[in-house]
Parts: structure tokens; sequence; C-alpha cells
């Protein structure tokens, strides 16, 4: 074939335009200040908010800020070894992390890269940290109910797959052990559990993944790690890439809980991030959108609908009060995002109620409609008879003498505390939680020293269980307490009872 000399030229020119819009200059740009893993970046004109860029050495950075003449950028890796001049290039992608089943069981950091030691996670499929979350379309109500394992909370503040239920209180009230009971309580539960620790020491995060191992949960749960000791930008980068990993399963029509401890770290992380972008500051020096921050995070979880696979996120915020100070601004930002909270005290948690929580301040909006019908059974009249009597106790401090009918009512709140009170890691099943309180419920502890309470409890339980098994078969199949078996739980009781007061 022959070519005269105008195709060629013709050519050659064609190529030349083409070369030229590949090179274009919207895809790199150049460092012009960093520090504090902030990189403020000249050109980049078309990058796109929460774009990964690529710095020099392997440095990821994720772009935050679109100003007029230059780009501001959080580097999600070693910020000293990048400086002024560094040419850096687009992605065109904005910041993904890897998800699927092959992360269950390991210890990730904020980009999902394994840091536990036992190689490569072989997945090939990414998601966006960063979604829209589900329209009201492809959502439905809870209507499973998420079983903690813990009495105080199945009973009193129920909570339903696809629920968010805040976790509340101050520094070292058991906020964390909850979440991890909860977790550990999902065990043949068919769950999925996803634990991110934001702002933690390793040392903690290294004991919890060891609890978890013991217990048997790790199998089934995945702990995403963003230590203090890593820059801010991990840790905000985390509860969302913890999230993306969620969604992947809740696409598949799978259950997942997932925790995130703590969102006032979180929220200290991007304070830190805002201020150094020269974003301007609010109410206690947080950034403005600092409620959207955690309110498009949240909204993430739901329950899906049976046409979109019926998958679920519940999610456990955690948030740190300031001296039992739930109106702060994260605290109520949260609260207001939250389905609900349960609020944990130092004076309790001091006084030996563990779990310390407040029954007067914890809600749950909408798990009650996911409760098991044997636990509504026995735990409606729960959250009232400990109102009246934190009431009385307060009012009888001043009285000494002190008529028949109140003295009963205070025994039998004492005896009812006793009865929540829960140790870390011993998780009780749907029958244990309904047979105590159909114990309690019938105050046939009123009469017990208060200190025997709880072994005479146990006690009972053992023997029920030895003796009359298939009460408690009946109970954890059905989900409720049939009349017929109600009728012979208390006959089975009162025996016991009367058993042991006769030695
Ligand atoms: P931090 O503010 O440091 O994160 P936290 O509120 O998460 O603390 P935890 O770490 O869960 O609190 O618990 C504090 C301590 O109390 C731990 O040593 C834990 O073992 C103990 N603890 C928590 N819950 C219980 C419980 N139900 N029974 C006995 N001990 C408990
Ligand atoms: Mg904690």
């Amino acid at each position: 074939m022959k070519i005269n000399a105008n195709e060629i030229s013709a050519l050659i020119k064609e190529q030349i335009k083409n070369y030229h819009a590949k090179i274009d200059s919207n895809d790199v740009g150049t460092v012009v200040t960093v520090g504090d893993g902030i990189a403020l970046i000249y050109g980049l004109d078309k990058a796109m908010l929460g774009e990964l860029l690529i710095f020099p050495h392997d440095v990821y950075g994720m772009v935050m800020n679109l100003e007029e003449d230059h780009v501001g950028a959080v580097l999600l890796g070693d910020d000293r070894l990048i400086k002024e001049g560094d040419v850096v290039k687009r992605t065109n992608q904005v910041m993904e992390v890897p998800v699927g089943k092959n992360m269950l069981g390991r210890v990730v950091n904020a980009l999902g890269q394994p840091i536990d030691g036992l190689g490569e996670i072989k997945t090939d499929k990414y998601r966006p940290i960063e979604r829209i979350a589900p329209g009201v379309i492809t959502r439905k109500s809870v209507d499973t109910p998420l079983e903690t394992g813990i009495t105080a909370i199945d009973a009193m503040t129920p909570i339903g797959r696809g629920q968010r239920e805040l976790i509340i209180g101050d520094r070292q009230t058991g906020k964390t052990a909850i979440a991890i009971d909860a977790i550990i309580n999902q065990k043949g539960k068919d769950v999925i559990c996803i634990y991110v620790a934001i702002g933690q020491k390793n040392s903690t995060v290294a004991q919890i993944v060891d609890k978890l191992k013991s217990y048997g949960a790790m199998e089934y749960t995945i702990v995403m790690a963003a230590t203090a000791s890593e820059p801010a930008p991990m840790l905000y980068v985390a509860p969302y890439a913890g999230c993306a990993i969620a969604e992947e399963m809740m696409s598949q029509g799978k259950d997942v809980l997932i925790v995130y401890d703590d969102l006032s770290k979180h929220a200290v992380a991007y304070r830190a991030l805002s201020l150094l972008l020269k974003r301007s500051p609010g109410r206690e020096a947080y950034p403005g959108d600092v409620f959207y921050l955690h309110s498009r995070l949240l909204e993430r979880a739901c329950k899906l609908s049976d046409e979109y696979g019926g998958g679920s996120i519940t999610a456990l915020p955690i948030v740190e009060t300031q001296s039992g100070d739930i109106s702060a601004y994260i605290p109520t930002n949260v609260i207001s995002i939250t389905d609900g909270q349960i609020f944990l005290t130092t004076d309790s948690f001091n006084a030996g109620q563990r779990p310390a929580i407040d029954s007067g301040l914890s809600v749950s909006r909408v798990g009650g409609a996911a409760q098991f019908k044997a636990t509504k059974q026995v735990a409606r009249s729960l959250k009232i008879d400990l109102a009246s009597f934190l009431e009385m106790k307060s009012f009888s401090q001043f009285g000494s003498d002190l008529d028949k009918s109140t003295l009963a009512i205070l025994k039998h709140g004492e005896v009812l505390l006793r009865v929540l009170r829960q140790e870390q890691y011993k998780v009780r099943s749907l029958s244990k939680q309904v047979f105590e309180l159909f114990v309690a419920k019938n105050k046939f502890l009123d009469e017990l020293p208060i200190e025997e309470v709880r072994p005479s409890l146990d006690e009972a339980f053992e023997y029920v269980n030895n003796n009359h098994k298939d009460i408690f078969k009946s109970i954890d199949e059905k989900k409720e307490i049939s009349e017929e078996v109600e009728a012979k739980l208390m006959k089975v009781v009162k025996e016991f009872f009367e058993m042991k007061n006769s030695k």
C-alpha cells in the first residue's frame, strides 16, 4: 500500500494531537507544601472529592479539599517521604478497600491490608469506602432480634438486626465489654461481625483479638484497627472502610454486626484534619460538617427488604462522654442519629452494678418490634419496676421507718438489679435470660438475703436444666413461653424453692 506525503503529515499531526490529550495536565500536580499528614497540591484541576492520589514512594493520598487554585489531600502513609515539588498523579478512582469473605478471621488496617502477619488476603473485589445509603424503598423495618446475650440489654433495650444503637458512657465504664460480648454471642447465629477500633492502643486491640480468638469468635469476625499511633487520616477513613466491607456482606443477603469503637476519637481525628486543611472551626472547634461525618456513616446501617436480598447491617457506635455529660456536642449528635442509646454510668460501675446500664436514660426506639415474645412476656414491667424502685430509694434515704409495701418494692428492686448483673464474657442464652427474669418477676427471690440471690438463681437454673430440660428446649425453639410451659415452669420453680427452704 502506498501512502503519499500529505497523508503522512496528517497522520503525524493527528498523533501529536492525541499524545497531547494523554498527558493532560489535569492529571498531574506538584506538591506545594506538606506536613502533619496533609499535602497542598498545585494542578490536578480535574480531581474529584475523595479521589485517591499517588505520591512518590507509593504513598497514597485522598482528596479532601477542592480549592480554586490548589487541592488539599490527606496522606495515608508516611508524610516524611514526601517533599515539596514531588509529582502527584490522579488515579481517577475514589478510595476503595478490598472486600469479601476471605477477610473473615483477619486483622486489617484502615486500607484493608492485613496486619496480623498471616499473609496476603486473596480478594479480587473492591468497594468504594463512601457510598450513598440505601434508600427508603429498598429497606424494611427491623423484625429479627440481634441477641447480645446480655440480659439487661435484651430485656430492656432490645436491638433488632439493621438497627443503630449507641453505647455511650465515660471512660472505663464497660462500653467495649458490651460490644465484645455482643460479638461473642453471635456464635452459631449466622451473623458476621466487624469490629472497627479507632484511636485505641495497639495493646488494647491485641487483647481484644486474643479474647475473640479464645471464644471462637474470630471465625466470623473481621477486626479493623486504626490505632492511636497511626496518622489521623487512617482514623478518619477506618469506619467508612469497615462499613464498605459490611455492605459487601449485606449485599449477599447476610446479617452483619459492626462496632465503631469509638466515634469520639473519630471526630477528634477529623477535627485535626479539618483544622490542618484550614477549614473554619465551629462549636468545640469541630468543623461545621461534623454531624454529616457521622450521619452519613450510620445511615448506611439498615435492614434490606426481601426483594433486595434481606441482608442487614446493625451498627453499635460507641461514644465516650466526659463526666457523664450526654449533652456535649458529639454525644448529642450521635444520639440524634441513632435509634436509641445504652447509657453507662461510672457510679453504677464502681458500685459493682455491671454492666452499668442506666435503665432510665437508655432506650431502644425500634428494637421492641424485634424482641422475642418470650422475653417480652417476662420483661414487660422490668423498666417500670426499676424506675419505681429508684424513685422510692431516693426518698427512703430520708425516712427511717418504712411501711411494708415500700420495703417490698425496695427489696424487689435490689433483687432485679442483682439478676441484671452479668460478668464480662458470660453471655446468656434466651432460655436462661427468660428463666431468670421469670423467677425474679414471680418474686421467688425477694425473701432471700441479697447476697444469695445470684447463687440461688444459678442453682435453680441447674436444677431445672437437669430435671426438666424440655422447658428450656421449648423456650429456645418457640421463642415464647406457651401456657403449658409457663404452668410447668411455675410448678418446678416452686418445687425447687420449697425444697431449698426446707433444708
Ligand atoms: P475505655 O473508655 O478505656 O475504652 P470502656 O468503657 O470501653 O473503657 P472496658 O474496657 O470495656 O470499658 O471495661 C473497663 C474494665 O471493666 C475492663 O477491665 C473490663 O474487664 C471491666 N468490665 C467491663 N464490663 C464488666 C462486667 N460486666 N463485669 C466485670 N468487669 C467488667
Ligand atoms: Mg473501650
